[in-house]
């Protein structure tokens, strides 16, 4: 009786376990200001959105490598370049030679090709990439299994039809501010995604730069709400609009932000201001703003500065029930949120 007992319980436990590894995971990879989110499905197929700096030790491939280990991966099957700066592919040569990568995704050529140092590097992916790469349209799927990523900007060009019950008139259009021409124009080339997993969606748009992020939002809304918004650019005011973010009305919100780039004070204001923000999780303390506008400490990954950090990881868990769970790594602090 009692090893009938036991049987079962092994069979509960290990369906369990089953359950459990069927969540689709997010890791936010902390690179001091550069952009690294790894995402694998629940079928195991992984995107990794972004490889982040180069820099003479390789700390951001490693980093990456160590997210990649502790989900358990043996390769990347998609790659994402959201767009061809150095805080966002910078470590893909060194992270090439550490895991075989699978399809190589991006918004079309570097159109900074003019500057030698941009074609120098341009040309390390293309190589790297050989007949692997793929160039994106708004309106694309990324085919990981067992989850719907739709391709929604990309190449400076938005979807143009709303996606399934979004396309609401933007009221608050009327009073959008455009900015000047972007400096580092492959910023507004960035390929942006709506991620869908059940009820739960996730939206990364790269650095997309404010005029650019209201083709999504202007004149009506073509994405909707959602829950889960990857601060774009950093979070850095060159992005993020208010008619941008109370449009998208995040539920939670999180900055892949460096301890010196991303977090000022206007865009914590926003998010904040943003009807149903429920909270911010950042990868950094933001030093340049006061500490407390940043968020509570126990939802920021790493306090200090570059040099010494540890470069802890936040990570996301989804279940298919629509419930999401946070964590830092540091503190070990999570918190679980319902899907909209
Ligand atoms: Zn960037």
């Amino acid at each position: 009786m009692l090893s009938k007992k036991l049987a079962i319980l092994s069979l509960l436990t290990a369906g369990a376990a089953l359950a459990a590894s069927k969540n689709l995971e997010i890791y936010w990879i902390d690179a001091e200001g550069g952009a690294a989110t790894l995402i694998v499905s629940p079928s195991g197929e992984s995107l990794l959105v972004d490889t982040a700096n180069r820099t003479p030790d390789d700390r951001d491939a490693k980093r990456i490598m160590a997210a990649i280990e502790k989900a358990g991966l043996k390769k990347i099957d998609y790659l994402l370049t959201t767009h061809f700066h150095g805080d966002h592919y910078g470590a893909l040569p060194a992270l090439a030679k550490l895991i075989p990568i699978g399809t190589f995704l991006d918004h079309g050529d570097s159109v900074e090709l003019a500057r030698p140092q941009v074609a120098a590097m341009f040309k390390g992916y293309t190589d790297l990439a050989g007949a692997h790469r793929k160039s994106l349209k708004p309106g694309d799927k990324i085919p990981l299994k067992g989850v719907d990523i739709e391709v929604i900007m990309s190449a400076g060009q938005a979807i143009t039809r709303p996606l399934k019950g979004a396309g609401q008139k933007n009221a608050s259009c009327a009073d959008f501010k455009e900015h000047g021409p972007e400096q580092d124009p492959d910023n507004d080339q960035s390929v942006g995604f709506l991620l869908r997993f059940g009820k739960f969606d996730f939206v990364d748009l790269g650095d997309l730069t404010w005029n650019y992020e209201q083709k999504l939002v202007c004149p009506n809304n073509l994405i909707g709400t959602v829950d889960v918004y990857q601060t774009t650019h950093h979070g850095l005011d060159r992005s993020n609009s208010p008619q941008f973010i109370f449009a998208i009305q995040p539920k939670v919100a999180v900055m892949n932000n460096g301890p010196r780039k991303g977090g000022p004070p206007s865009v914590f204001e926003t998010l904040r201001k943003s009807p149903g923000l429920e909270d911010i999780w950042q990868g950094h303390l933001a030093l340049g703003a006061p500490k407390e506008v940043n968020t509570d400490e126990k939802m920021i990954a790493n306090l200090g500065p570059t040099q010494g950090c540890e470069g802890k990881l936040l990570t996301l868990s989804v279940a298919s029930d629509g419930k999401y769970t946070l964590t830092n790594e540091r503190t070990g602090f999570s918190k679980t949120y319902q899907s909209k």
